[in-house]
């Protein structure tokens, strides 16, 4: 077999394996913020964390860095837990910052006690003033030299809920003439009277990301914490934080960032995501216009699907937009193999065998899965009036239209070769019925000389008395433009694409009359398509997946 190259973020875990790491070290986890649904950017850092869990044998946690009460909820935790297991990943442990609280709160006292932080009454207005620039040192808050003492009682008001909202902030004591900005003295703690979903109204005060996040990953012992590139110039913070609560000897996690994944023509944020949702553009977090993994589950996205897109576009140190296309190859590769063919007309027209006995119907076979051998085959009836899709018909056309046309040939797919005859118009010129002969010793399958004719073009077709109705739903992107969030001077939603949907009535094999929520098939000709959970047995739902191929012009 050959050795898939290591990316840089192996390199950096096998440098520690082959220095001071040993293999039971190792530990990763995935922290979401649970205040939206999980993204197609989230699964890549999913792939990636898990993935490495599995090739090193080592546990991942499940981590929700639930530290802002104002946006988080219940509802967000159960949806990144169902998703994380659809994809068929399994975290060694649940764990919350949350959990941490007290614990965070007593390193906090003890830093207080050891002049390493402060109570900040300045507005927070007063403290960006004073953070300075890049290239100039910031300016010492009047209470910075505050005694210990007055810091402890001060931040024990904040805690008991005595202090207001907006009033004084706890913050680290480092250096306003840092050169990295986030090290001039960040805030630890805000006050915030909000109910927070796990611990209710216990807490008055939330602990900041920089000083939840890299405790956390000390407290479970992460080996390596790996982060997207913008908390890059956090990493000197979070090392600091953690050598102030470690002791000599201790194991200390270390911070790595990779290269955050963006894809085309949709947005990658949970706040424009929720945006989305709250304007009412899409229906839900999973509708199936969304790039959310319930969104793609629900759209007929496979998990392997999804895990192979991100396995294949890697980790990376640079930016970069993935091309939507891409992510749809992904799906077609995947349901080639796993779904069943089946015939269903969207756009109607009908079909009359003049030389087909009238009231007579046959069952002919149909494979189920030209790529797997195993999916064997099934019936579909077969009789004088059909469905056939309105572009597979011309009166006349030239050469290069294979489908077809009075007084030329077609095979119906399962079934025989057909000749058009005629056609019925309404008064306004609109055709009803084709009509056209068959040749009956032509039945695919059977042998005959006259079934192995070749005739140009197969079309797919539904017997009229036997077909069942659904509604079939077909998705376009959700935004007109490649990067809606990367244009200067507008808003992303200025490119909402108002026809990103399109329902119609389909018209479908009975086959399918059992098919239940997220089974996939294939509509021949037209597409991979999935049953969705508005689907009932008096009217099934289908939404389309992807086409075929890619029909998308650059
Ligand atoms: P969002 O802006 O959508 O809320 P986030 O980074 O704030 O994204 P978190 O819930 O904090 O969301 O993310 C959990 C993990 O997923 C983090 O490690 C984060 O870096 C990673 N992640 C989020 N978005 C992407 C992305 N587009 N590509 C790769 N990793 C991502
Ligand atoms: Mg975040
Ligand atoms: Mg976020």
């Amino acid at each position: 077999e050959g050795k898939k190259s290591l990316n840089f973020i192996e390199q950096i875990i096998e440098e520690d394996l082959n220095t001071n790491y040993k293999k039971e070290d190792l530990k990763f986890r995935f922290p979401p913020e649970p205040n939206g649904y999980l993204h197609i950017g989230h699964a890549s850092s999913i792939c990636l964390n898990f993935g490495l869990g599995e090739k090193y044998d080592a546990p991942v946690n499940l981590r929700f860095d639930d530290t802002n009460p104002a946006k988080e909820e219940q509802e967000y935790v159960d949806a990144i837990k169902a998703d994380i297991e659809w994809l068929g990943y399994k975290w060694a442990k649940e764990c919350y910052a949350s959990d941490y609280f007290q614990q965070l709160y007593d390193w906090a006292v003890e830093m207080i006690k050891n002049g390493d932080a402060y109570v900040d009454s300045q507005t927070s207005e007063e403290i960006a003033e004073q953070k300075g620039t890049p290239t100039q040192p910031g300016t010492d808050s009047p209470y910075r030299n505050r005694s210990v003492e007055e810091n402890l009682e001060l931040f024990e008001k904040m805690k008991n809920g005595d202090t207001p909202e907006k009033g004084d902030v706890l913050r680290a004591k480092i250096s306003m003439g840092a050169s990295n900005m986030l090290m001039r003295d960040p805030v630890m703690y805000r006050c915030l009277h909000k109910n927070h979903h796990r611990t209710g109204t216990d807490w008055k005060i939330y602990p900041m990301y920089d000083w939840a996040h890299g405790e956390s990953d000390f407290i479970e012992q992460v080996s390596h914490s790996f982060c997207t590139l913008e908390f890059l110039p956090h990493r000197e913070l979070y090392n600091w934080f953690i050598k102030k609560v470690s002791k000599p000897g201790d194991f200390e996690p270390k911070q790595r960032e990779f290269a955050r994944r963006n894809l085309s023509h949709t947005v990658v944020s949970k706040r424009k995501l929720l945006q989305l949702v709250e304007k009412g553009i899409v229906d839900s977090w999973d509708d199936p216009r969304m790039p959310t993994i319930s969104g793609l589950r629900r759209r007929g996205y496979t998990p392997d699907s999804i895990r192979k897109f991100a396995d294949s576009i890697g980790v990376g140190k640079r930016e970069n937009l993935i091309d939507v296309s891409h992510l749809e190859f992904c799906a077609r590769e995947d349901l080639n193999k796993v779904a069943p063919r089946v015939m269903g007309v969207l756009d109607p027209v009908k079909l009359v065998i003049t030389n087909y006995p009238e009231g007579e119907e046959e069952w002919l076979e149909a494979e189920n899965n030209p790529e797997d051998e195993s999916a064997g085959s099934r019936e579909v009836p077969f009789s004088r009036e059909l469905y056939i899709e309105q572009e597979d018909f011309k009166e006349s056309a030239n050469r290069k239209f294979f489908r077809l046309t009075l007084g030329k040939e077609v095979r119906l797919k399962n079934a025989y070769i057909i000749k058009g005859e005629d056609v019925v118009k309404d008064s306004e010129g609109n055709i009803t019925e084709i009509h056209c002969t068959y040749d009956p010793k032509s039945k695919s399958g059977s042998g005959t000389e006259e079934s192995l004719r070749k005739v140009k073009g197969t079309l797919h077709w539904v017997s009229v008395k036997h077909a069942i109705e659904a509604e079939v739903r077909l998705y376009d992107r959700l935004f007109t433009e490649e990067t809606p969030d990367g244009v200067k001077d507008k808003d992303f939603m200025d490119f909402i694409n108002p026809e990103s949907l399109k329902v119609v009535t389909g018209y479908l094999e009975p086959s399918l009359k059992d098919a239940k929520v997220q089974d996939k098939v294939q509509f021949q000709r037209l597409g991979y398509f999935c049953v969705d959970k508005d689907s009932t047995a008096a009217k099934p739902v289908f939404n389309r997946t992807v086409g075929l191929r890619d029909s998308w012009a650059k």
